[in-house]
């Protein structure tokens, strides 16, 4: 499917800033040739521009075309599990060190692109007393390492703040990062798919690079670009609703509802969303839900218990937290 035309399913984050790049025609050499332009192609010509390699970067579509352009935009830092299972599963010194490593990827990130990052902290409301009692582990274990937490009462309801947390525009930061890569001498093209993968050669429809490493940084369908991966590597997909832009709900932070994620089932309800650049999301089991026209806390409830299963995943970090306890009141 052609991904520039108007017909391709939009990515909500589309701000009609896309940056048009040129299709592989004829034989080009380089260091490295780094497959799909996503979040993690895109960082990776970035690294090896700064240890001085020659790079090219080919995509099937367009930059950002996959996942790294129209996901949910959370950058939360951490495991995907909540800290304090984070410990419990790994020990305390690997998951701190791994907490902390994805607050060091935030601060890089932020330096990189930060017209595509708002630091807004995250929430993560408890829907019952147990999850109360849960959430004060998780208050404890990480005051316990010294990374900012707050307890919170707001009208989402009572959980925890994470300060440290926030929401980024994941498809703009791809486009920062491939016209810094264009810009730093990078070769980078789109709607050239690789159909033949060597260590040393990568074959395009009208082109082919021949180079002496090949990095395949392609996230959904790896099985696919790489066959010899199929039965080690499988695809399972999630699904990311784009509607009209509602002012029925308004979150102005990530926040988590009913456990968020459960490691061990990642099909546990969890909620998430960035409302406030106008997504609503609503599916669970292949079936989209409409948002009820309630408001706060009782929105958050109706539309959680909806809403579709998302593990939590990376980054993002900010100034110290003093506070324990964070109240707030919505105008
Ligand atoms: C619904 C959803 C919501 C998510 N929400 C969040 C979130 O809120 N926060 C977060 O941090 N993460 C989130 N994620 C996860 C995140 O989006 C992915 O981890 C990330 O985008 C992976 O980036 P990538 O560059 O590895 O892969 P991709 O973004 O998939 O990029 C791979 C690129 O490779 C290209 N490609 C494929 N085959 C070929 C080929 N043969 N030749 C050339 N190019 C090819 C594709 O066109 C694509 O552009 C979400 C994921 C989904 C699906």
């Amino acid at each position: 499917m052609d991904q520039s035309s108007s017909t391709f399913n939009e990515t909500v984050w589309e701000e009609g800033n896309r940056i048009v790049l040129p299709v592989l025609e004829g034989d080009i050499e380089c260091d490295v040739c780094v497959i799909g332009l996503g979040g993690s192609g895109l960082t990776a010509i970035i690294e090896l521009l700064g240890l001085g390699q020659r790079v090219a970067g080919i995509d099937a579509g367009v930059v950002g075309g996959g996942a790294a352009g129209r996901n949910g935009g959370l950058l939360l830092a951490g495991w995907s599990s909540f800290y304090h299972q984070s410990v419990e599963k790994y020990g305390r010194e690997r998951a701190l060190g791994l907490y902390l490593r994805t607050l060091e990827q935030r601060d890089m990130m932020i330096d990189e692109a930060p017209d595509a990052i708002r630091l807004t902290g995250s929430l993560r409301i408890a829907s019952n007393d147990e999850e109360m009692a849960d959430c004060r582990n998780q208050f404890e274990a990480m005051r316990a390492d010294d990374l900012p937490v707050a307890e919170y009462i707001g009208p989402e309801g009572e959980g925890l703040m994470i300060p440290t947390d926030g929401v980024y525009n994941p498809l703009l930061r791809c486009r920062i990062l491939a016209k810094r890569a264009t810009a730093a001498g990078a070769m980078l093209f789109e709607k050239s798919p690789a159909l033949n993968i060597s260590g040393s050669r990568v074959e395009t429809a009208n082109g082919v690079i021949n180079c002496r490493k090949v990095i395949v940084a392609v996230d959904g369908g790896l099985e696919n670009v790489l066959p010899e991966l199929s039965g080690r590597v499988r695809t399972a997909r999630l699904q990311m609703i784009g509607t009209a832009p509602t002012d029925e709900v308004k979150f102005t932070r990530p926040v988590y509802y009913r456990w968020g994620s459960n490691t061990g089932n990642s099909c546990q309800m969890a909620g998430l969303l960035s409302v406030e650049c106008g997504i609503s999301a609503a599916m669970r089991n292949g079936r989209i839900n409409r948002f009820p026209a309630m408001r706060s806390r009782r929105v958050l409830r109706s539309f959680f218990a909806q809403s579709w299963a998302f593990k939590r995943r990376s980054l993002i970090a900010g100034p110290p937290w003093p506070p324990s306890t964070v109240r707030e009141s919505r105008s």
